[in-house]
């Protein structure tokens, strides 16, 4: 394959180096001082050249993660198959840097993963541009020099507002499903195109999404929940993907219309009061989520529904693993949700439900159903859900402390001792 290498000169493009996280730099020039190559790379470049702020600064190098390990203080090198360096920051900041690698060919990948020399896994900056899923993340940026460097097509695209898959999407989809998944993502989160022969791939390849690491699955999802959430849900459900990531949750948003306008309804709250500084923890965020569904779900029963609903999670052959805890923390905040709604209908007082860990968490969920956001403080009335609890270091009410006399326990008598 013959490649056209494009290089932009500091006054063809507009990324300017005053863009690039500080630290970011210094690594980038302590590493070509000592003689590396080092470019800032993927989303970084990207978002950059589009006017967006990236989130977060990823760099490549030729230098070996030993080498990087040897020459910077704070140095972790993670990944087992793959290994490359996190360097940590004061703050929590932490930027990676990978070494520059390469795609192995299908006989080197049928190897079994301890045989694979590490060494074979390195490669340089055109075979890391190369491996790469599309061609908008395949751009580097040379911060010494300040020129953009383009192997595989990025600016055209970029310019032309399309998402390409690198090569053969038949063979790259193949490959790797996940792909798929992420073609839709940056087409929806950048308001861009699909290219005509990476869209005509995907239905046909989208079967084996489901296939993949289920914690992998899990992993982009949360990907989705964390930003803006609804233009990639919308996407992902109009190329009828949502089925093979979350099973029969997916089909049912998938084919019923009036459901899946809740959720877009939720999502579109969410997106905005996270705009707005709004924090979501991750089970909130799935809580959200799933609420339509469990909305459903509830409707006519009765009795111990938390349970019945963690069973239905079991059931429901999602092809993203969710952690346990994850999984029972979502159904619990869906179920006080519930609950919560039941006691505004009937007037009925639930004190017991303010006690409850993820009481929080559900009435910021309820909120949002019920509002379009979470409520103010001191809005739930105290004559339906009891005082509100009182904040870690206070003494609880006297009220609260003598309100349940414990019990005591009545001690079974001895039998009598054998002679
Ligand atoms: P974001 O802004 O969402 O972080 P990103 O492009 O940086 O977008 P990451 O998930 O952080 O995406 O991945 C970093 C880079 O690794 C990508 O730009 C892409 O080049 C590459 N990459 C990630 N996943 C794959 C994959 N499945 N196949 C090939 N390349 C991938
Ligand atoms: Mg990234």
């Amino acid at each position: 394959m013959t490649v056209t290498i494009r290089i932009l000169s500091p006054s063809e493009h507009c990324l300017s180096r005053s863009d690039v996280d500080p630290d970011a730099l210094r690594i980038l020039a302590r590493l070509q001082r000592m003689g590396f190559i080092a470019y800032l790379c993927g989303g970084a470049v990207r978002d950059l050249l589009l006017g967006r702020t990236p989130k977060d600064f990823d760099i490549v190098t030729n230098a070996r993660p030993g080498q990087i390990k040897k020459r910077f203080a704070n140095v972790f090198i993670i990944g087992r198959r793959f290994r490359l360096c996190h360097v940590h920051f004061p703050g929590g900041k932490i930027i990676e840097v990978a070494t520059f690698r390469r795609d192995l060919s299908a006989e080197e990948q049928a190897a079994p993963p301890g045989k694979i020399p590490p060494e074979l896994l390195y490669g340089t900056p055109r075979d890391d541009a190369f491996r790469r899923d599309v061609a908008i993340n395949a751009l580097y940026y040379n911060a010494r020099t300040e020129e953009v460097i383009d192997y595989a097509g990025g600016l055209e695209d970029l310019a032309r507002k399309r998402v390409r898959i690198i090569g053969d999407p038949a063979a790259r989809f193949a490959e790797d499903a996940v792909r798929i998944w992420r073609v839709v993502r940056y087409a929806a989160r950048l308001g861009f195109d699909i290219e005509e022969e990476t869209a005509r791939a995907i239905p046909v390849f989208a079967p084996l999404l489901g296939k993949c690491s289920g914690a992998r699955l899990y992993e982009e999802l949360n990907k989705e929940l964390i930003e803006k959430t609804r233009p990639v849900v919308d996407a992902l459900r109009a190329r009828g993907l949502l089925r093979h990531i979350i099973g029969s949750f997916g089909e049912d948003y998938e084919s019923d219309d009036a459901l899946y306008e809740r959720l877009r309804a939720l999502l579109e709250a969410k997106d905005r009061l996270q705009k707005e500084g709004v924090a979501w923890s991750r089970e909130e965020a799935y809580a959200l989520f799933f609420w339509p569904w469990a909305e459903s779900f509830f409707a006519g029963k009765d009795g111990d529904v938390r349970t019945v609903l963690e069973k239905a999670f079991e059931s429901a052959g999602l092809q993203a693993v969710f952690p346990r805890k994850v999984r029972t923390d979502v159904a619990h905040i869906l179920t006080l949700v519930s609950q919560i709604m039941t006691v505004f209908r009937t007037g009925r007082p639930r004190w017991s439900l303010r006690r409850q860990a993820l009481f929080e968490s559900a009435v910021r969920i309820y909120g949002v159903i019920e509002a379009g956001r979470p409520p103010e403080p001191g809005a739930f009335p105290e004559k339906l859900f009891g005082r509100p609890r009182p904040s870690s270091g206070e003494p609880e009410p006297e009220a609260e402390r003598t309100r349940r006399p414990r019990r005591r326990r009545r001690r079974k008598p001895r039998p009598p001792k054998a002679e």
